[in-house]
């Protein structure tokens, strides 16, 4: 529906309101006619031809074919021009930096990661930030066409509205400025979000959510953080950080956090600590095919080779892995009671072993959770592994650009101030 009149209302902000219902019917729908649009916004089919006339000029939208109807004419059918800009995402993470770019229909056009260690300096993983950038810029095939915008996942507490990065425990990151810095080399506009809020939002607009209003994606790594996406618009919390469910509370006496509080939720079920209950079965006297004769750290251990342990018979790993489902639904059953949720991802390192882990999680959530909070709460695995944030990052930008196309169209060339 249009929501602004036109009778004195702000010709700008209308055109921009109704610019944004059209292109998101666009996206949503793929390939839709201009009498759809019509109804399915609410304008009348004269405003929908000048709208589509501008997006057309300023090749957002492109015609993708015809569809005959009964009577008159086959009418045109519409869709956003995949070669409208370029997006990129990057995605910076406690042992690697991966990016992404994409087309304006989301299509991976190239991507490339770089590896450091959780304690280089910072000078030097913002030196492959930097290169890995430089070279997203390289491949983007048309250079006469825009880059839309650079989407920044970062691994900690992010200031969203600043595109500051607040605190970053696994990386020993405190206040960094990422959009200010990255600004001084870039031109374009630059967002930056957590990677759970980012993974949510991948998930919802690419992946297990796409159906849903109520998502609660839960992102289990070396730390554990969560996204709640409701509609298309992840819920940031009064300072942008809602969501950090890793350090809710479940044993008060615990292992210590690196939040410095006792017995986060993310002290039993993060990968560290699935290692560390490893160990501790270990030195217990337990054997297993996952132990190691010089096991100083834990660096020959991963999840996939618990979970290939497990499946072939390995007693510690089993347990690990049941005791760790136990403890996930333990902490889902009080986010259901908090939320009611329609579906809950679970994504993630883990995402390897949600398979065995499933039916642990569910029986738990099931004995615990208020029936009525959890009747119509599906729990599933995300479809996306490490690039869901990745994802988002592009699809945050996405946002950006349907929200605002004036914008938009404005950096591609000039824009006449008329509906
Ligand atoms: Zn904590």
């Amino acid at each position: 529906m249009p929501l602004f009149s036109r009778n004195g209302g702000d010709q700008t902000l209308l055109r921009k309101v109704n610019l944004s219902a059209v292109l998101n019917n666009l996206r949503q729908y793929t390939s839709i006619s201009r009498t759809d649009l019509a109804e399915l916004t609410g304008l009348n089919k004269a405003t929908i031809t000048r709208l589509v006339r501008d997006l057309l000029e300023h090749g957002l939208v492109k015609e993708v074919g015809t569809r005959s109807s009964a009577i008159g004419s086959p009418s045109i059918l519409l869709g956003l021009n995949p070669n409208a800009g370029y997006i990129i995402g990057l995605r910076l993470d406690v042992d690697c930096t991966l990016v992404i770019l994409t087309d304006f229909a989301a299509k991976t056009i190239w991507h490339n990661e770089e590896n450091h260690q959780p304690d280089d300096s910072q000078e030097l993983i913002k030196s492959n930030i930097l290169e890995l950038i430089n070279a997203a810029i390289d491949h983007v095939p048309d250079k006469e066409r825009p880059i839309l915008g650079l989407g920044l996942s970062l691994p900690g507490l992010v200031d969203e509205d600043k595109g500051k990065l607040l605190f970053a425990p696994n990386l020993g990151w405190h206040d960094v400025d990422m959009r200010g810095w990255l600004s001084e080399y870039y031109k374009f506009p630059i967002y930056a979000d957590n990677d759970a809020n980012l993974a949510a939002l991948g998930e919802t607009y690419f992946g297990a959510g796409r159906d849903c209003d109520y998502v609660l994606y839960v992102n289990i790594t070396y730390g554990v953080g969560a996204g709640i996406v409701l509609g298309q618009e992840i819920l940031a919390g009064k300072n942008g950080v809602a969501g950090e469910v890793g350090h809710m509370t479940v044993d008060p006496n615990g292992p210590l956090c690196k939040c410095g509080n006792q017995g986060c939720w993310e002290t039993f079920i993060s990968t560290p600590a699935i290692f560390r209950r490893i160990r501790e079965l270990i030195e217990d006297g337990n054997t297993t095919s996952l132990s190691d004769n010089e096991m100083t750290d834990f660096s020959h251990l991963s999840i996939p080779k618990v979970v290939t342990a497990a499946e072939d018979g390995d007693e510690v790993a089993n347990q690990v892995l049941h005791e760790t489902a136990m403890n996930i639904g333990l902490g889902l059953a009080s986010l259901i009671n908090i939320l009611n949720p329609n579906r809950v991802i679970l994504g993630g390192y883990l995402r390897p072993a949600y398979p065995l882990m499933m039916s642990d999680i569910v029986e738990t959530v099931s004995s615990r959770a208020l029936k009525w909070s959890r009747d119509d709460t599906d729990i599933v695995i995300a479809h996306h592994g490490y690039e869901a944030a990745l994802r988002g990052a592009i699809a945050m930008i996405y946002n950006h650009v349907l929200t605002n196309p004036v914008k938009t169209m404005a950096r591609s060339g000039e824009i006449e101030n008329h509906d």
